[in-house]
């Protein structure tokens, strides 16, 4: 027994520990390929490295090339490369012992990172090769060293040992490694071809190498991957033919991309980036996750098929990234949260604004078809990102009382300003049609001053958050006192009609007779044809607005509106005479019809669908 202090090391239970990593580590099974693929890749890198300073290496080193090898009636697949293979010793140091990983050895080796090799290289957690027993309950290596004639053959159940013995060179590779897998019973789908050539499309499609399947004993191999990532290559080396085969890979989609950008970014990030927008809507525009889902590529071995890099109103931009520098995690999944990855997303949604911006410019027509396609979601962006609202309101396009056919700009509409005009005026609903034939557009019209049309649900949203555009603000046809008066009618000898009659009483009586259904009554400036309109309260919220917070359960929001009558019209008038002729009761049925005239004008149901039938069946009887 001592009591001194003293130093232990952790006893680790290398079995569980493996079996922790296989099951654990990786959230799908697919990967295991990747991961050998990128071992391979990372050994012919290395021997091309090597035989920069090693010319007898240099014909070994000649061609790369990643060979997979199917065989049904033996259970195996096989991973072939001609790379810089190992020896025995690093074979105990490589894959006999976890975490310890040969090629960040190999980057310390080299002095590293600024290295083209080392930027080439994926390996830097070495834990990645163990992820074959996720698939296989058996795995051989057998390989030879680059420059060596001796060759080992490593076998392993992972499950805690290893056993290493020496080869006959002439049953090894004659350069490089072949790692055999002995698939296990859960993995009967790696053994078709079909399958593996989807996922090496999918993960290592891209990687430097290229690679090779044998579908069974004694095919002739069949080229899956030429070694060569497109966005790897300069622009002017790719057809548009390309791009496009490539964007429909990617996105899944057949139509053209509407915009094609493809860069590379240099400083203190460098990554590459190949970004489509499509020429069609994708059918999960307008999925509720929102999640935009970008490829993400480091050192062109795919880590994460939907990462979601930009803003959720880009999310229908199909983006490929390479970068170098993303930090990863031993899984290799991607921190989603880190600041690298950030900038990145940050970065790509600016040059994609700024080519947006370019486009419009430059090619009205085919901006027209994207903004057609996704301006409703790219003015989300106008609600949730302060930042970009300006970049976005130059992008924006907007039907009007003054588009006929072309969308309008705000640029356009602030430079066709009436006289006294204070505020940019807007109506929201669900169709721009009905939205033209709205009562509340009326006295606007008259006078000359134009209303943006909105029917996009996110419409409602941002014209409340944007404070205003050039200083002008934001406001609702549908809400409020209307405050047009002071500008001049264009139809000007309108304002020779007779004054009204005094309409008080009738306003107190509608009052009193609608008290339940409306919150105020009262002559309107902003009618000139209709009878009558439904606006919302000064102080509540615009009624299109409301009514989709409704629709998701906030029935609170959708308060009592204001009932506008238009003093000079006939029907008002008339109804002003039936009251002092017949009193309250004999112009009920009058003020009702009003009232639902109004409603139905705004989109609603008549208060009482058979109480409106029988009133207006009454009315006909009269010989209308
Ligand atoms: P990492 O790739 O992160 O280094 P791995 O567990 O994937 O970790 O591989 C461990 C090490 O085994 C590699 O770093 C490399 O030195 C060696 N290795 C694995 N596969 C091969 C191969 N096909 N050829 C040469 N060396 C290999
Ligand atoms: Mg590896």
């Amino acid at each position: 027994m001592t009591t001194d202090a003293a130093d232990f090391g952790f006893e680790a239970n290398v079995e569980q520990l493996l079996e922790l990593m296989t099951h654990s580590v990786y959230s799908e099974r697919d990967v295991f390929l990747r991961e050998l693929i990128s071992n391979a890749a990372d050994a012919c890198e290395k021997l091309r490295y090597e035989a920069l300073s090693d010319a007898g290496l240099a014909a070994e080193a000649a061609t790369p090339l990643i060979t997979l090898a199917l065989d049904k009636d033996k259970r195996t697949l096989t991973i072939i490369d001609n790379g810089v293979g190992m020896s025995r010793d690093e074979l105990i140091s490589a894959l006999g012992s976890i975490a310890n990983s040969g090629t960040r050895a190999f980057l310390d080796k080299i002095g590293a990172e600024k290295n083209d090799a080392a930027g080439s290289l994926i390996g830097r957690f070495g834990v990645g090769f163990y992820s074959a027993f996720m698939v296989a309950d058996h795995v051989e290596v057998a390989t030879r060293r680059a420059g060596s004639n001796e060759a080992w053959l490593w076998t392993s159940a992972g499950k805690g040992k290893y056993s290493i013995a020496p080869l006959d060179p002439a049953l090894a590779p004659a350069v490089g490694t072949r790692v055999t897998l002995h698939l296990n019973a859960d993995s009967d789908e790696f053994l078709d071809a079909w399958r593996l050539e989807t996922i090496v499309r999918e993960h290592s499609g891209a990687v430097a190498t290229p690679i090779d399947l044998i579908t069974a004993p004694g095919e002739e191999p069949k080229r899956i991957a030429d070694g060569v990532a497109l966005w790897t290559k300069s622009k002017s080396d790719i057809t548009e033919e390309e791009y496009t085969d490539f964007y429909r890979q990617l996105s899944g989609q057949f139509d053209e991309p509407a915009l094609t950008i493809h860069w590379r970014a240099e400083g203190r990030t460098e990554y590459t980036v190949l970004a489509f927008i499509p020429g069609a809507r994708p059918l999960d525009l307008f999925d509720p996750a929102r999640k935009s889902k970008s490829k993400l590529y480091v050192r062109r071995v795919l880590i994460s098929r939907d990462a979601d890099l930009l803003p959720p109103w880009l999310r229908f931009v199909r983006v490929v990234v390479d970068s170098a520098d993303v930090p990863l995690n031993v899984s290799r999944e991607v921190a989603q949260k880190s600041p690298a990855i950030a900038a990145i997303g940050k970065a790509i949604a600016t040059r994609i604004l700024q080519e947006l911006t370019k486009l419009a410019e430059n090619e009205p027509e085919k901006f027209a078809k994207v903004w057609e396609n996704f301006g409703a979601v790219l003015k989300e962006g106008l609600h949730e990102d302060p930042a970009r609202r300006d970049a976005l309101f130059a992008l924006a396009r907007f039907a009007s009382t003054k588009s006929d056919g072309k969308n309008r700009t705000l640029k356009d509409y602030v430079a066709d300003l009436r006289e006294n005009q204070t505020a940019i005026y807007y109506i929201t609903g669900d169709d721009v049609k009905r939205l033209a034939a709205s009562p509340q557009i009326e006295g606007f019209r008259a006078r000359g001053v134009e209303v943006l049309l909105l029917d996009d649900s996110v419409d409602a949203f941002w014209v409340t958050s944007a404070l205003g555009f050039d200083g002008k603000p934001f406001k609702s046809v549908t809400q409020g006192q209307a405050d047009i008066d002071a500008i001049p009618r264009v139809d000007a000898d309108e304002t020779e009609t007779p004054p009204p009659a005094d309409m008080g009483v009738l306003v107190t009586a509608l009052k009193e007779t609608l008290v339940d259904y409306v919150e105020d009554v009262r002559i309107s400036t902003r009618l000139t044809e209709s009878a009558a309109c439904l606006i919302a309260s000064d102080k509540g919220l615009d009624r299109q607005l409301a009514r989709l917070l409704a629709e998701h359960g906030q029935q609170a929001m959708l308060g009592k509106p204001v009932l506008e009558i238009n003093a000079k019209h006939p029907a008002v008038a008339m109804l002003s005479t039936t009251l002092a002729q017949k009193g309250r009761d004999g112009a009920t049925d009058g003020m009702y019809l009003l009232f639902d005239l109004a409603r139905v004008a705004d989109g609603e149901q008549p208060i009482d669908a058979s109480a409106f039938v029988k009133r207006l069946g009454a009315l006909i009887a009269k010989g209308v």
